[in-house]
């Protein structure tokens, strides 16, 4: 015992314990533009930069509540069997499995929620990225199918908005079956004439782009997320060409007709209910006042009624 154990150190120890009393997570650096911001005015603002508008990464908690009206309810996932391929690599799939189910609080990559957006009925998948990269295995196919019933059944519209790696190698071939296992799901939507949109985030790449992801009545994106099938690297060495700086994204998706309208994340609520409006107030959709529930006809794309101004996306 001597006065450096008796002393400074537990008072070293006593100013290190009451410096992480205050919380250290106050602020955060923008990863576009490095400002640091708030963290709390951050999350007020749903996560887009207040400084330069970047759109950081939201968690599907914080998704559902900036969509929804108040009070929508998730829909309980099935349990499947988890490792039909008895798939290892540095883990067994079970046990990689469960360490993203206890870190994520989620069963898998998908949640499906049902509620109202500005009082109109819609049923929404959202992928949860911090899940096994979003990775579409059988859990998210299964959650695909069922937003599609839980629309059908409740007459709703169907937003899905992807963040995904692309399909789930631990699964194998099961995983790519949930490529047209997902169309036929939202082919379904298209023959009872209700609305479905897609809404991209970043990243959607892989099997999830090369399938039900690209088929909404609309598509709509969130700035700068990189949407694609193959990765930037592998398209560049496979045709030896230089691809340009904004290969990928959004904006360049919009630019080439693959994307209808990409959309900030502080709008874009408002631009849903409005749209959602829109593709349920057409001739033989189920959901117009008066038409009834018409048996499915041919699954053509809603029509604009004649006598109605046709909206542009540049109006709306
Ligand atoms: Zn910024």
């Amino acid at each position: 015992m001597n006065w450096l154990s008796d002393h400074v150190r537990p008072r070293i120890q006593r100013l290190v314990g009451e410096r992480k009393d205050t919380p250290d997570n106050l602020w955060t650096k923008c990863r576009s533009c490095d400002q640091m911001l708030f963290l709390m005015a951050l999350e007020e603002n749903l996560n887009v930069c207040t400084n330069c508008g970047h759109h950081h990464a939201m968690s599907v908690e914080e998704r559902l509540n900036s969509l929804f009206d108040p009070g929508y309810q998730r829909l309980d996932m099935p349990e499947l069997p988890a490792d039909p391929l008895k798939f290892k690599d540095k883990k067994p799939y079970p046990a990689r499995l469960r360490e993203y189910q206890s870190r994520t609080g989620e069963k898998d990559a998908i949640v499906v929620a049902s509620g109202q957006m500005g009082g109109s009925p819609v049923v929404i998948a959202a992928f949860n990225f911090a899940f096994m990269g979003g990775s579409m295995g059988r859990a998210v196919g299964e959650g695909l199918v069922r937003a599609a019933d839980e629309a059908l059944r409740l007459n709703a519209s169907l937003l899905v908005i992807p963040a995904s790696g692309g399909a789930r190698m631990q699964e194998g071939i099961l995983s790519l079956m949930q490529m047209p296992r997902s169309i036929i799901a939202v082919e379904r939507m298209r023959e009872a004439r209700l609305p479905y949109i897609v809404l991209l985030t970043n990243p959607t790449t892989g099997g999830v782009t090369a399938s039900f992801a690209m088929l909404g009545d609309l598509t709509l994106s969130e700035p700068d997320a990189v949407i694609g099938f193959a990765g930037r690297r592998v398209i560049e060495e496979t045709i030896r060409e230089q691809l340009p700086d904004d290969f990928q994204t959004a904006e360049y998706l919009q630019d080439h007709g693959m994307v209808d309208q990409v959309v900030s994340r502080l709008e874009l609520r408002d631009r849903l209910v409005m749209l959602f409006s829109l593709l349920r107030n057409v001739p033989g959709s189920p959901a117009t006042p008066g038409s009834g529930n018409q048996p499915a006809g041919e699954p053509d794309l809603p029509v604009m009624q004649e006598d109605e101004p046709n909206p542009s996306f540049d109006q709306v």
